[in-house]
């Protein structure tokens, strides 16, 4: 006989804990987490750690200390789910039965589509700040160089947090200035998208920046191709096609992403839809073709930037109806799109982006321009929501 939960939830990351822990306290008595990894990681510390403002072990704690109390962990890793029969496969073969399902086991990174960008990133001029393993050498790259080139790329397609690529670069260039070296280091950032975020108010901001630190911003432009012997990215011009090499002394690259490949072979991704993200209503969360199937974080396959931020709010909607559906009651619950990045502008203050799936500004505080470079907006982000995240998101409480 396979186990059964009443609520299986694939994925102990951001979305997965959050979520557990609301459920919980709704009074939902059975609730599962399928999490493979022992340690629990805060992401968005990761830009701080590559910009030399955090340690590594401020980001990191065992899975068994974020798991809620009353929540069943089952350390193992989903391989597959079949939606018709209600169950999920797990790596260790074993089966688990559920009668309502959250999908939330994050993203994965495409090393492979840019040819040498793996072995790149761990070769002696080259990292990315997006594994946790790798933000501190981008750090001690970056804080090593006194001349030369420093490249940081952005790619194109949904990825986490997407202007955070730029982050531990203006850190760097920050900290550069202090030392009185900036002005020998060229910097370029590669970005696909026509502007440098996308939101105009957010592009005044982070333009003007660009040019107080004197960063060649190249737009329209993605890497593909690094040749980490000859220290050389390729990058194209995605209209004209063009092709130029350039050559770095340090290259921090963010890895294309997409849903996870066991992921994309299920029935939940949309028929077609190449990222493999699971097909749910952008409102409701729920399942378009399962209605016992959830998504949210990450891997869902909504039209947001991808953030925590965003994901704060999916959890409360996700809770809600899912509760809702389990009584047989309409859903009460509805998300509006709305995701954050918290952009690291210099060593001590932050533009506070804050915006909808549609790139119009949504500040928490109406009508207060939030995305102004700020003092406040850094203390928030680099010493408030570290503690929000341990001791109340992760709670369920926030
Ligand atoms: C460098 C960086 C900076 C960021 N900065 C910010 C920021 O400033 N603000 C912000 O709001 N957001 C930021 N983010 C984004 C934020 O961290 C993510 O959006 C968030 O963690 C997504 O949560 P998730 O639960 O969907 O995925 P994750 O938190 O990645 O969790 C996914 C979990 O699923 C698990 N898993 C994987 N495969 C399986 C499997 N087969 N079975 C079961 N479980 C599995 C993983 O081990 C992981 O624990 C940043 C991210 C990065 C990388």
């Amino acid at each position: 006989m396979a186990a059964r939960h009443e609520v299986l939830i694939i994925g102990g990351g951001n979305a997965g804990i959050s979520l557990a822990a609301r459920l919980h306290r709704y009074g939902v008595t059975d609730v599962a987490v399928v999490e493979p990894k022992d340690h629990h990681l805060y992401q968005p510390l990761f830009s701080h750690i590559a910009g030399g403002r955090a340690q590594a072990t401020e980001a990191i704690r065992s899975q068994l200390s974020v798991t809620p109390t009353g929540v069943t962990w089952i350390h193992d890793g989903a391989a597959a789910i079949d939606a018709d029969a209600n169950t999920v496969t797990l790596a260790s073969g074993a089966e688990v039965a559920y009668g309502q399902l959250v999908v939330c086991p994050g993203l994965q990174y495409d090393w492979d589509a840019v040819p040498g960008l793996a072995e790149a990133v761990h070769s002696a001029h080259g990292s990315s700040h997006y594994e946790f393993e790798l933000a501190p050498k981008t750090w001690t790259l970056l804080s090593g160089m006194t001349s030369g080139t420093a490249v940081f790329t952005m790619p194109a397609g949904p990825i986490k947090c997407g202007g955070a690529s730029q982050k531990p670069m203006y850190l760097a260039c920050d900290y550069w200035r202090e030392q009185g070296v900036l002005d020998s280091i060229r910097v370029v950032m590669v970005q696909p998208y026509p502007t440098v975020f996308g939101v105009p108010e957010i592009d005044d901001e982070l333009d003007r920046k660009i040019a107080e630190y004197g960063i060649e911003l190249r737009t329209n432009s993605e890497l593909v191709a690094v040749d980490a012997g000859s220290q050389v990215a390729t990058i194209r011009d995605t209209g004209t096609g063009a092709e130029e090499a350039l050559r770095y002394d340090v290259l921090n690259a963010v890895p294309p992403q997409s849903a996870p490949d066991w992921l994309k072979a299920t029935d939940l991704p949309a028929p077609g839809e190449p990222g493999g993200f699971v097909e749910v209503d952008r409102q409701t969360l729920r399942h378009l073709r399962y209605p016992n199937v959830w998504s949210l974080g990450d891997a869902a396959g909504t039209t947001n930037s991808k953030s925590g931020g965003a994901l704060r709010k999916q959890t409360k909607v996700v809770a809600q109806n899912l509760v809702a559906a389990r009584k047989g009651k309409a859903l009460p619950a509805k998300y509006d799109g709305y995701s954050v990045c918290p952009f690291t502008v210099s060593r001590s203050t932050v533009v506070f982006a804050e915006f909808d799936d549609r790139y119009r500004p949504r500040p928490s505080i109406p009508r207060v321009p939030t995305w102004n470079e700020s003092r406040l907006s850094w203390v928030v982000d680099r010493d408030i929501f570290p503690q929000v995240y341990w001791n109340l998101i992760l709670k369920g409480r926030a």
